[in-house]
């Protein structure tokens, strides 16, 4: 076919005002757009709500041809197809919960041009007779959505993803784009290198979200400070807690009910008809939480989360901001909290130690999670701390972290670590956070006198301070990595390189005082 029998094609900004029914474009919109329109491939990293969908579905109602998302959920799929119907645009979605009158319906539809948006799941699209048929009708471009599943390194690998590098070479010439929210330099590279783009343009907006309130505190009474996150912040929207296992969103689902809270759990053993029924009643708009593992992300697109709460630290900052991204989409203001523990951080690092994933992985992953621990001890400010991680600078603070609003108290910690390396040191290094605090303050109990440990000198040494002054202490130990976990029952022992200098008392050593000052000032007394 000629080219200059191809009708005019209709212009990007038309059709933004004519068919979704908007004034401007956002922040990068256009110029993606645009690339897409001369044929360039791109890569888009903009944070959760920066308006990523526009950017692919506007250039392929422009553009000639079928346009193709990847898309690695079938409710996002279902959910987008949906919205798009409504404002008239003719999308359909094919993947394998299609019943059959609908899939035949489709493809009807495909073989007679009907459609402008073609949404597929990626191991649909690499299906031989699938491939084959969208070959020869040269889509107008394919869309990658949630490109950061393709990297090993992600936290949401998805290996059907790792397929769609044959597209360049399935699909010559057609431009492609890939969107995700999610930001840091790595997961980028491995995207343009897993999908094989390398010529993409890289649109990268700013990850600052202006209306999140970051707060971290230790972890001490997980249900009761749960409790009052929810009370505080939630309101009449919704709030999501993250927890680290299945298990424990059943559990703390069940408690926060006990406590007269709507609350559901949502994780990935839950049927796909239960897992529905708590998709549909989270979208109803009824004020509730959902104490969920990192199943529930992709596509939760409710505009008033008040609150995400994580319980258990997340593995990296990367998949911490992603979460917390999910909260005040509306740009009402929202609030985070991360609760921290000592043994949480232990316990990530033995376990990513034991893995047997390859080393040049292990190391990414190690060096994620200390980004993590580092980032929830910081003293400084978090929004600043956060976007550091993805390469952005912030002009100021952002003045609303609790950092910002109530700077962190630090004390010289040098005896306080002496006395806990020694303590940890001359108790074999065969006991866990709960025994060397009890041995600290001179605590008699069963298990002390069975292993004779108020006998040793450091017995006592820490009377001075109650338990949770000293789980501060400690958790700060693990977290500069002197004290590390090692074997499978939370023991401690020392890393030698790191605490040798702390033992000798040479380096000034500031640490901060958080449970004291954030108990004190709430009216709760440390034991
Ligand atoms: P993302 O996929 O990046 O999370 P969406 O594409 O879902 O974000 O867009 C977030 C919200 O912003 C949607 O409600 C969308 O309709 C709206 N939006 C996107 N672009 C524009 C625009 N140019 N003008 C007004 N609203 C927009
Ligand atoms: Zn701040």
């Amino acid at each position: 076919v000629a080219a200059f029998a191809a009708p005019a094609p209709t212009a990007p900004l038309k059709v933004l005002k004519d068919v979704f029914g908007f004034e401007n474009f956002r922040g990068l919109q256009e110029d993606v757009i645009s690339a897409l329109m001369a044929g360039e491939d791109a890569l888009v990293l903009m944070p959760t709500g920066g308006g990523k969908s526009l950017c692919y579905q506007i250039p392929a109602l422009c553009r000639e041809g079928l346009g193709i998302v990847v898309s690695p959920l079938i409710a996002l799929m279902d959910d987008q197809v949906a919205a798009l119907k409504q404002l008239g645009v003719k999308a359909a979605a094919l993947h394998s919960e299609l019943e059959l009158h609908e899939r035949d319906q489709l493809w009807d539809d495909l073989r007679n041009r009907r459609l402008d948006l073609l949404y597929i799941s990626p191991e649909r699209l690499l299906s031989p007779g699938t491939l084959d048929f969208l070959r020869q009708h040269r889509p107008s471009l394919i869309a990658i959505d949630e490109a950061h599943c393709v990297s090993a390194w992600g936290h949401e690998f998805r290996p059907e993803y790792r397929a769609l590098s044959c597209l360049s070479d399935a699909f010559p010439g057609v431009p492609r784009i890939a969107l995700t929210a999610t930001a840091d330099p790595r997961t980028r590279d491995d995207i343009v290198a897993s999908l094989a783009m390398p010529q993409a343009r890289v649109f990268t907006a700013s990850f600052h979200r202006p209306n999140l309130v970051l707060e971290a505190r230790p972890k001490l009474s997980e249900s009761r400070q749960l409790l009052e996150a929810l009370e505080r912040y939630r309101g009449e929207g919704a709030a999501i807690v993250y927890c680290g296992s299945r298990r424990r969103t059943e559990r703390l689902a069940a408690t926060l009910r006990e406590k007269g809270q709507t609350a559901l759990a949502f994780h990935a053993g839950l049927s796909a008809l239960e897992k529905r029924a708590v998709l549909h009643r989270f979208r109803s708009g009824e004020p509730m939480t959902v104490v969920a593992t990192i199943a529930f992300g992709m596509g939760i697109d409710r505009p008033d989360v008040r609150l995400v709460v994580h319980v258990d630290m997340p593995a990296s900052p990367e998949a911490y901001y992603q979460q917390i991204g999910r909260a005040g989409r509306d740009g009402e203001t929202a609030h985070t909290l991360l609760l921290y523990g000592g043994e949480d951080m232990a316990r990530a690092r033995y376990w990513l130690e034991q893995s047997q994933a390859p080393e040049s992985e292990k190391r990414v992953m190690q060096g994620r999670l200390e980004n993590m621990i580092a980032l929830s001890e910081t003293t400084g400010c978090r929004t600043e701390a956060i976007l550091e991680c993805f390469g952005e600078k912030l002009p100021e603070n952002c003045g609303h972290c609790d950092n910002c609003r109530q700077p962190v108290p630090t004390f010289d910690g040098r005896v306080a670590a002496q006395k806990v390396l020694s303590a940890v040191y001359r108790t074999g290094e065969r006991f866990g956070a709960v025994v060397v605090t009890n041995v600290l303050r001179g605590k008699k109990n069963e298990m002390i006198e069975r292993h004779a440990l108020d006998k040793l000198s450091v017995f006592g040494i820490g009377a001075d301070h109650g338990e949770n002054w000293w789980r501060t202490v400690i958790r700060q130990l693990i977290a500069r990595g002197a004290l590390k976990m090692h074997g499978d029952y939370g023991a401690l022992g020392l890393d030698r390189t790191t605490a040798r200098p702390l033992l000798q008392g040479q380096m000034p050593l500031p640490l901060r005082e958080d449970v004291h000052s954030a108990l004190r000032s709430k009216g709760f007394r440390a034991k």
